[in-house]
């Protein structure tokens, strides 16, 4: 059993390959839910949807959210009557928001609803969200302190980051079956999401660090010289007072990495790390380098 670290795009991407080349039922992922939000009533885990679409097949991975061939005839017609969605919702994804927020309002765990979703979606792999409680990054910018989304989807990213920060009302901490997981797993992989707003809130969670301290941890880097694959993860590192760079993701997850991955391309060298290809612009490259981090956790 494997057990990967996920938030919404570079990790799914590589469990994409993980898929191939692994036993479902070897494979466990801790989904980031600190990017989760209440929208029109309805409950978006924007990266437990991802993973749990990409599993399912129904994926579209030309964004890396939402469902393939969706409609949004129900978020273009709240638009007409005045309500913005800043964040765009298909129908069938909106099935899945409003089933889930459901779920959450007659008190079920998180844990649960997810276990729900992913069989009603026929999905074998172990997808666990990385806590049952709620919790948010929000970012300081001009406008005051936003929710992540705000920033990214609303605002386009377009604001300056001065700090961010971690909302909740109870510490939050890994369940049970997380726990579980990590105990179960012969290697933890820390997938190439941003190390801000992905990784570092499931690591933050009461529990995940002394459960990895004793196993073997693959990290694989985002980035490329000063510069994220894709996404905000530069600026939000820099705010953080991390580098942006492959060696400053090092430096989140320090502690407890045994063996680091980098791209072959990455000019910023990180001493004893192993270099791949990394950019998974297909399922070939996903599949690749999938291959690869099996390859090393057996080696571990
Ligand atoms: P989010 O939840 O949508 O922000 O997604 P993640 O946190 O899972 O992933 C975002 C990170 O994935 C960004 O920092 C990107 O640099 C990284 N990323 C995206 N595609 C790739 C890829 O093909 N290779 C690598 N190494 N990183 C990638």
């Amino acid at each position: 059993m494997i057990t990967f670290f996920s938030g919404g795009t570079g990790t799914p991407k590589l469990l994409r390959g993980v898929q191939r080349v692994m036993d479902r039922h070897e494979i466990s992922v801790v989904v980031n839910t600190a990017e989760d939000i209440w929208i029109s009533g309805n409950h978006i885990s924007p990266d437990l949807d991802t993973v749990m679409y990409l599993f399912s097949g129904v994926l579209n991975t030309d964004t890396w959210w939402g469902i393939r061939n969706d409609t949004f005839t129900t978020h273009e017609d709240t638009k007409k009557m005045g309500i913005d969605e800043f964040v765009a919702i298909g129908e069938h994804d909106r099935a899945v928001h409003i089933a889930r927020g459901e779920m959450l309002r007659k008190g079920m765990r998180l844990t649960n609803v997810t276990k729900i979703l992913c069989d009603r979606f026929g999905v074998r792999e172990n997808v666990l969200p990385m806590t049952d409680t709620e919790v948010n990054t929000l970012v300081k910018t001009d406008l005051g302190l936003i929710h992540f989304q705000e920033y990214w989807v609303k605002a386009k990213g377009a604001l300056e980051i001065y700090e961010v920060v971690r909302k909740f009302t109870a510490p939050p901490a890994a369940s049970e079956e997380v726990l579980a997981a990590i105990e179960a797993s012969d290697v933890v992989v820390i997938g190439p999401s941003n190390p801000i707003t992905s990784i570092l809130p499931i690591l933050e969670c009461n529990g995940i660090k002394p459960a990895i301290k004793n196993k073997s941890v693959i990290a694989i880097s985002p980035f490329i010289g000063d510069a994220a694959v894709s996404g905000p993860a530069a600026a939000l590192m820099k705010a953080r007072g991390f580098e942006p760079s492959s060696k400053g993701t090092l430096s989140c997850y320090n502690e407890f990495v045994d063996i680091f991955v980098q791209d072959i391309r990455d000019p910023i060298n990180v001493p004893n790390s192993f270099r791949y290809d990394t950019i998974m612009i297909d399922e070939e490259k996903s599949t690749a380098l999938a291959r690869e981090i099996l390859r090393l956790s057996k080696e571990c």
